[in-house]
């Protein structure tokens, strides 16, 4: 099976291959990003994507309860006994109500896919059962990631949960910055037992330490520029096509921060294609905070594109330049998409080039609006996967979504994830005491004498 499995440079110009079990955390030749790539002639894959709903009936066996292994054949880069699953994936395309959204949509069209329903709370899952494998696999012991916080509550779960084949634990270790971090993810980390690294620096400055202490201790690299983690992500996707019975939306709404998502959506989409499983591609919609929008600012304002990997890089360069110079910092209540220099930003040129992509940015208020909304449905989310329902409501608003369409919001984590913004939005405390200004779906405790008329009093009649 190896030699079907390899590693492989995204730049066309370049294309260099590695072998797979090579750990690099970029192409050795011009620094670019890595695929994982199949010689699909060589594999075995399904004649139809229908195949795997069979799986579902055989839900006492791990792999196909997975909802990442389930899907084995579309990422078939180890042996099935050398995967590692915990039973991520368990999540379902859910359908709420766009009336009670207040949204501009034909009922029926819009769907949510739930990630928050993962083990640790996140998508971020569905990526660690696959990096995890190619870990164990490799032997190594020292596992690591940057993170603005759910990369390390899934990492530090799996790393306490997974042994090396000789029979050793795995060890994690997490750097977080100083930016944001939401206390339901810090609690994970430190509830795993994984070693939490507090980096006097924001999160892009983590990134960067955690290169070069992975070079120099051998730790294994978490992040999503590990090209494994984007495998076990690809497969929201085929969760999304298996609720809506194989057959593609029209759209895709995803929040968008270091782009690992936006770059699995693209490759997995781009790999059944060629495999001719699916007829049609979905749209990609990328939705950036406003204080963190670096892709909108390079795609929409300065035109960037994939051009067949021939994307402008003295564009980015000066980007980045004219922001350092600026100091500017990404800064959003988003904290888990409160990224400046998204790691995957050429892999997500090509998803935005293979999905005939958009991308816009929306506010933090429009962020924990939409956020109460979609809480009041009974699908609680942290702020940044709120971000995708506010990017399509300002996508329909435009036109550029047009009602008629099929949608699949992705909802990226879970509200308990960060329960301060959740009560500062319906309570109206900001840091340090001082009072905010009411919210539209603001849902106060209400203070009531202990007695019983003032208690049906305030209760009311409905
Ligand atoms: C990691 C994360 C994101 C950002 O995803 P990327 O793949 O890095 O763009 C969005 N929402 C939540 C809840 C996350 O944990």
């Amino acid at each position: 099976m190896t030699e079907s499995v390899f590693l492989r440079c995204i730049d066309p110009g370049c294309h260099a291959t590695l072998d797979v079990d090579s750990v690099v955390h970029g192409c050795p030749l011009c620094g670019g990003l890595v695929d994982v790539a199949y010689d699909w002639d060589r594999l075995p894959t399904p004649g139809a994507i229908t195949f795997f709903a069979e799986r579902w009936g055989g839900r006492g066996r791990p792999l196909d309860l997975s909802g990442v292994w389930r899907f084995r054949e579309l990422l078939p880069f180890a042996r099935e006994e050398e995967l590692v699953t915990i039973g991520e994936g368990q999540t379902l395309l859910q359908t709420p109500d766009v009336r009670s959204l207040d949204l501009d949509l034909m009922p029926g069209r819009l769907g949510f896919q739930y990630e928050g329903l993962n083990p640790s709370g996140s998508f971020k899952d569905n990526g660690m059962a696959a990096a995890f494998t190619m870990a164990r696999r490799l032997g190594r012991r020292l596992v690591a990631c940057a993170s603005t916080g759910n990369t390390s509550a899934s990492m530090a779960m799996y790393a306490s949960l997974t042994r090396l084949p000789d029979g050793r634990p795995m060890r994690g270790i997490v750097f977080v910055g100083s930016g944001k971090i939401a206390l339901g993810k810090l609690s994970q980390a430190l509830d795993y037992g994984a070693q939490t690294l507090q980096v006097d620096g924001d999160f892009d400055a983590c990134m960067r330490r955690i290169r070069e202490a992975s070079d120099r201790l051998g730790l294994y690299l978490m992040n999503s520029v590990n090209p494994f983690r984007l495998e076990g992500q690809k497969t929201i996707m085929y969760r999304v096509l298996e609720g809506m019975s194989w057959e593609a939306p029209d759209w895709i709404v995803v929040p968008g921060g270091n782009l690992g998502n936006t770059s699995a959506f693209g490759k997995a989409f781009m790999e059944l294609q060629m495999l001719g499983l699916v007829s049609h591609i979905p749209r990609l919609a990328v939705v950036n905070a406003a204080g963190a929008d670096t892709l909108c600012a390079l795609f929409n304002d300065h035109g960037l594109r994939w051009n067949g990997g021939e994307w402008d890089r003295e564009c980015v360069t000066a980007f980045y330049g004219k922001m350092d110079g600026a100091g500017v910092k990404a800064s959003t209540i988003a904290t888990a998409i409160e990224i400046a220099r998204p790691v995957n930003l050429a892999k997500a040129l090509r998803s935005l080039d293979v999905m005939n992509g958009v991308v816009c940015r929306v506010t933090d208020d429009a962020i924990l609006e939409e956020k109460a909304r979609i809480g009041r449905t009974g699908f609680g989310c942290e702020p940044a996967s709120a971000a995708s329902l506010a990017g399509l409501r300002q996508l329909l608003s435009k036109g550029v979504i047009d009602r008629g369409s099929r949608v699949v919001c992705i909802l990226t984590g879970h509200a308990l994830k960060d329960p301060d913004a959740t009560v500062m939005y319906h309570m109206g405390r900001e840091e340090g005491g001082a009072a905010a200004p009411p919210r539209r779906f603001s849902n106060s405790p209400v203070r009531v004498a202990d007695d019983p008329d003032a208690i049906c009093r305030a209760i009311g009649q409905d």
